[in-house]
């Protein structure tokens, strides 16, 4: 059961969790697992998405939907090649060097297949025109997806029995999802977002812990596919009541916003998709403040969350979103430890005194 006062043993299990767009399964099983123990009542929708109602103090209050997606950035097959190399996309936006060459494995239709994110040997000439193009020196090209290839050690005839076709995700491996210690930091791949499903959960169970109840009915949904467009969230913002969708995400620490890497959370005023709502910002601030935090305020020129997707295309009629600050976001993503704690702070002191 979700621990407040610890939440990283949670995050390394939903870290540990394979999640790519469409295929959430194993971290949706976790999702439901803690909300059941903490929520008034659990399901899973027609689009996957998990959610967790709690009933508010009064039907007064507004009914609030809190978002964080469960889906991780990951790789999709376009075709086998003869050499039985597979030819992948990526799904989200990840270039092939925020992995780096390494372990991965493909979610084959009998099982997980072990791979390598690969781009050839570095010993070569011009010959080799695909690994020449990304040489320094060499062709000097930027790396894009139609330079790497997962190398499979398998026939194509052993990929087909393995069941192993176009739209087959490949994920990082379990091998490279281990939380990593960097002082005041965490590192880890898909910090985005299950740091924000493990504040999603700590918030409930902290109010439960506390026998706080939310203001109004309030909805924690775990969402699919949102780094392919926030299909589940457009999806439980149209279906679920409420006015409001305030998500929780990663959010880039970095100098061109103004924002550090600090455990202070982040209050969002707009993204490349709209607004977010001023008042509920304005009122995020102030309770954080309330709280004897200095939240950052940002606004990210290059980004769009499960929130402002809803909100742009008429699902919601009023979006939020909270951020906890983040070290090469889309990448190997480093928070610091208190940042999660001070968002689940934060999340709760909205959840009982919303606008
Ligand atoms: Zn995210």
């Amino acid at each position: 059961m979700t621990n407040p006062d610890n939440l990283i043993p949670l995050l390394q299990e939903l870290i540990s969790a394979r999640g790519p767009s469409g295929q959430e399964d194993e971290v949706r099983a976790i999702c439901i697992r803690e909300l059941e123990t903490l929520c008034d009542k659990t399901w899973t929708d027609a689009s996957g998405n998990v959610i967790g109602f709690l009933r508010g103090v009064s039907s007064e209050g507004p009914a609030i939907r809190v978002m964080a997606h469960m889906d991780e950035l990951a790789m999709i097959v376009k075709r086998i090649n003869e050499d039985g190399t597979l030819r992948v996309n990526p799904l989200g936006g990840i270039y092939p060097a925020n992995y780096g060459q390494g372990p991965v494995e493909i979610m084959a239709d009998q099982g997980i297949l072990p791979g390598v994110l690969s781009i050839g040997p570095q010993h070569t000439t011009a010959d080799s025109a695909r690994i020449w193009e990304v040489k320094v020196k060499g062709g000097n090209k930027a790396m894009d997806w139609s330079h790497p290839y997962i190398f499979t050690r398998k026939t194509l005839a052993q990929l087909k029995e393995a069941g192993v076709h176009a739209g087959t995700r490949v994920v990082i491996a379990r091998s490279r999802r281990t939380l990593f210690d960097i002082d005041d930091c965490i590192g880890s791949y898909f910090m985005d977002n299950r740091a924000a499903i493990v504040t999603l959960l700590g918030a409930a169970a902290r109010m439960k812990a506390e026998d706080k109840q939310p203001a109004g009915d309030t909805y924690l949904v775990m969402t699919t596919t949102e780094e392919i467009g926030a299909h589940g969230a457009t999806y439980a913002s149209r279906t679920l009541p409420g006015d409001i969708t305030l998500a929780v995400d990663s959010g880039p620490a970095v100098e061109e916003y103004g924002v550090a890497l600090t455990a202070e959370p982040i209050v969002v005023y707009g993204d490349a998709a709209g607004l977010y709502d001023k008042t509920i910002s304005d009122h995020l601030l102030a309770c954080g403040r309330l709280l004897g935090m200095d939240p950052q305020c940002a606004y990210w020129q290059s980004y769009g969350s499960d929130a402002s997707l809803s909100k742009a295309i008429g699902q919601t009629a009023r979006a939020a979103l909270l951020c906890i600050a983040t070290e090469n976001t889309h990448g190997y993503e480093i928070i610091p430890r208190d940042g999660i704690g001070q968002c689940v702070a934060l999340l709760a002191a909205y959840l009982e005194h919303p606008v």
